[in-house]
C-alpha cells in the first residue's frame, strides 16, 4: 500500500515522510514547492510537483500510484500573514482540501489524516485545552482549518466508507534527531528559528510581539511539541484510521512557555546572548495555548519522546548552526 503525503516537502511533512519510509511504508509525495524544499524529500519517495487545486492531476496520481491512504499537510500556515492576506488561506487550505477530497473520491481513496490546528480554538475558555473546548478562531488561518474540519465531518456523515483523523497541532518545533532534516521557512516568522538566527548573528535582536498580555511576564504562552513526536502521532493515526474512527486529537505536551522563556532557554542552549526588542502584539495571537493530550495518549497510545523545551531547542540548534542558509547550505557547499 502507498501513502500519499501532501506537503511532503515542507517542514513537518518531510519529517513524516522519513518516519514512514523508516517504518517500511511506500510513500508518494505531492507538493507545489511554493514553500517546500525538494531536497527535503527522501529519494525513496516518489515525487510529483502538483498543486492541491489541480484535481485532475491529483486523481491521476492517486490512481497510477495506487494510493490507499492520505496524510494531508499541505497548507499555508502563518497566522499573521492570514490576517493581512486571508484569501490565499481560504484558497490553498480550504478550497485545496475540497479539491483533494474530490480527487480521493474520484479514485476511491477514502482514508485521510488531516493536519488541523490549535488555532481553531481561538481564545480558549480553559487551559489546558481539551478537544471538547469550543472552537471559535480569531484569525483566518484558524478559520481555514475549522472549515475543513466541518467538511471532513460532513464527508464522514455522508460517505459510508470515508474515515478521517484530524490532529490539532499546538506549536511544532525542533528538527530531526540526527540533524538530517530541518526547519527552513522563507519568510521566517516562527519564534524558535528567529531566536536561533539571532544567536547566529544573522539578525541583531529578537522582536517580541507584545508584552502586555495577561500572563506572568506579559508575553504569549505556547505549548511546544517536537516535530518527530508530531510525526509519530501521524503513524499511530494512520494505523487507527477506519470509517468508525473519525475524530480529532490535540497534540501538545500540556506545558506552556512564554516567549521570554523561549528566549532564555535558547540563550542557555546556544551559549549566545539573544537581545530582545518589544513591539506591539501581532494580530490574531491568543494569549495562552496549551493542550490536554489525554485523548491521544489514551486512545492511540501516543507518548512523546521529547518532553523538555531545552531538548527540543537543542535539536533545532543542531540544524540551524550547521545549516545557516537552510537547505541552500548543502547546495552551496
Ligand atoms: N513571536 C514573537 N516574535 C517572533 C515570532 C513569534 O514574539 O519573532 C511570538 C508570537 O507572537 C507568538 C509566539 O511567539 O505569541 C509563537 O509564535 P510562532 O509564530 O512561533 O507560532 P504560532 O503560535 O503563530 O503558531
Amino acid at each position: 500500500m502507498t501513502i500519499l503525503v501532501t506537503g511532503g516537502a515542507g517542514y513537518i511533512g518531510s519529517h513524516c515522510v522519513r518516519q514512514l519510509i523508516e517504518a517500511g511504508q511506500k510513500v508518494c509525495v505531492i507538493d507545489n514547492l511554493y514553500r517546500g524544499h525538494r531536497e527535503a524529500v527522501p529519494a525513496e519517495a516518489s515525487f510529483f510537483q502538483i498543486d492541491l487545486l489541480e484535481t485532475e492531476r491529483l486523481t491521476e496520481v492517486m490512481k497510477s500510484q495506487r494510493i490507499e491512504k492520505v496524510i494531508h499537510f499541505a497548507a499555508l500556515a502563518y497566522v499573521g500573514e492570514s490576517v493581512t492576506e486571508p484569501l490565499p488561506y481560504y484558497m490553498n487550505n480550504t478550497a485545496g482540501t475540497v479539491s483533494l477530497l474530490r480527487a480521493m473520491r474520484n479514485s476511491r481513496v477514502s482514508q485521510i489524516v488531516f493536519s488541523s490546528s490549535c488555532a481553531t480554538y481561538g481564545i480558549p475558555d480553559q487551559i489546558p485545552v481539551t478537544e471538547e473546548s469550543p472552537q471559535s478562531p480569531i484569525n483566518p488561518y484558524g478559520w481555514s482549518k475549522l472549515f475543513i474540519e466541518q467538511i471532513l465531518n460532513d464527508c464522514s456523515h455522508s460517505y459510508p466508507n470515508f474515515g478521517f483523523i484530524g490532529l490539532r497541532y499546538f506549536n511544532v518545533a525542533g528538527c530531526s534527531h540526527d540533524g538530517a532534516l530541518g526547519e527552513d521557512h522563507d519568510p521566517e516568522t516562527h519564534l524558535i528559528p528567529n531566536c536561533l538566527r539571532t544567536a547566529l548573528g544573522q539578525q541583531s535582536h529578537m522582536t517580541v510581539l507584545g508584552n502586555d498580555y495577561p500572563t506572568d511576564d506579559g508575553t504569549c504562552i505556547r505549548d511546544y511539541v517536537h516535530v518527530e513526536d508530531i510525526c509519530s502521532a501521524h503513524l499511530l493515526a494512520l494505523n487507527a484510521l477506519n470509517p468508525q474512527s473519525s475524530r480529532y486529537y490535540n497534540i501538545g505536551l500540556g506545558q506552556g512557555f512564554s516567549v521570554l522563556d523561549v528566549v532564555k532557554t535558547s540563550e542557555r542552549v546556544t551559549g549566545h546572548e539573544i537581545p530582545v526588542e518589544f513591539k506591539p502584539r501581532r494580530p490574531g495571537d491568543p494569549p495562552v495555548l496549551s493542550a490536554s493530550n489525554k485523548r491521544i495518549s489514551e486512545e492511540l497510545g501516543w507518548s512523546p519522546k521529547y518532553t523538555s523545551l531545552e531538548e527540543i531547542i537543542q535539536t533545532a540548534w543542531d540544524w540551524f548552526r550547521t545549516h545557516p542558509e537552510g537547505y541552500r547550505t548543502e547546495t552551496a557547499s
